[in-house]
């Protein structure tokens, strides 16, 4: 969970008292080696919150990252950090934003390399420069991130976060702001790293059609919580939850990662709601078509779904069919 404080300014700060935008409610996942797990969802809906409290970049305002079994909640300072941030390293989605304009990209890598004790010389550079398709090394690494492509960029960007040989990845939006025809060279360079390297990445991406072609695992998030979660193909073929549904039919074509118009607009399915006041009950449910009056007042939980294995879904609509066919039975003769 995470919640940022407001300022709230004037008449409004005397009569409501402090305001929080509740960016991330109760939001639960698991991260897995050699799977891509995909976080879908509007701009505004949390997942770059998510990736951030992955990162450790927030403090968080409640619940606990395990890794490998162990709380990260007890211990804190420096050095653990960077023992963490060795394990789980994040890429941004804009490569030119994160890599420094005036270093060339053998600084970055050596540097990177140093950091986490894993410089050895020049084949260490041209091995991180390898693994992502940039060779031969000698053609990069004196260049500037100018005199890179956005691919080019965002491929060092990605050997970067790998100098720290992590076990996982944490991609925010990595290809939205690369060009149409490049992005699926990159998700497909993330995917063969995915199962080399046996690493798990968490995909974050407003665009459930390259989830589809790209995760093993589609988790959908809706106003900082968590909706519906299974495998990539169950949950973008035969989504159950509402929301689900519009993301999907909203998406105008499943091959639009190789090129296409933006992915949908919000005209006629409404705007997200405010995070500062979210909705009662399923946050969903002003814009929902099947709205019912229990979904203004009590927030749905997660439920198991249809026939797939760990498809589930947090929506009223489901509340009797992840209850085991024993306790229907009797609620029925009782
Ligand atoms: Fe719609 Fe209710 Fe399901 Fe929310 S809980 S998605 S409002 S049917
Ligand atoms: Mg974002």
């Amino acid at each position: 969970t995470k919640h940022f404080p407001v300022r709230a300014r004037g008449r409004a700060a005397l009569s409501r008292g402090p305001k929080v935008v509740h960016a991330v409610d109760d939001v639960s996942l698991s991260l897995r080696r050699g799977r891509v797990t995909a976080l879908v969802g509007e701009s505004g809906s949390g997942k770059s919150t998510v990736a951030r409290l992955l990162a450790q970049l927030y403090p968080r305002t409640g619940g606990d990252i395990r890794i490998g079994g162990v709380s990260t909640a007890v211990k804190g300072g420096g050095r653990h950090f960077k023992a963490y941030a060795r394990r789980v390293q994040m890429i941004f989605q804009d490569p030119f934003a994160s890599l420094n304009p005036v270093h060339t990209v053998r600084h970055h890598l050596t540097r990177a390399l140093k950091i986490h004790g894993r410089y050895t010389g020049e084949e260490s550079l041209a091995e991180l420069l390898g693994r992502v398709q940039l060779t031969p090394a000698s053609l990069y690494l004196e260049k500037y991130p100018h005199e890179l492509s956005g691919g080019q960029r965002q491929r060092v960007s990605i050997a970067r976060a790998l100098a720290a040989a992590p076990e996982a990845l944490l991609a925010d939006e990595p290809v939205s702001m690369l060009d149409v025809s490049i992005r699926l060279g990159v998700l497909n360079l993330l995917r063969d790293l995915k199962e080399r390297l046996d690493l798990a990445i968490l995909y974050i991406t407003h665009d459930i059609a390259s989830a589809r072609y790209f995760a093993d695992e589609t988790l959908v998030m809706y106003a900082g919580r968590m909706v519906e979660g299974g495998d990539s193909e169950t949950v973008t073929q035969r989504p159950a939850h509402p929301y689900t549904h519009l993301l999907v039919h909203s998406a105008p074509d499943p091959e639009r990662v190789r090129g296409g118009p933006a992915p949908y607009d919000d005209e006629d399915t409404g705007e997200p709601p405010s995070l500062i006041d979210p909705p009662s009950g399923c946050r969903f449910h002003p814009r929902c078509p099947k709205a019912m009056d229990v979904c203004r007042t009590r927030v749905p939980e997660r439920t198991l779904v249809g026939d797939a294995p760990d498809h589930w879904v947090a929506c009223w609509l489901f509340e009797d069919e992840g209850r085991g066919e024993g306790q229907s039975a009797d609620a029925e003769t009782d």
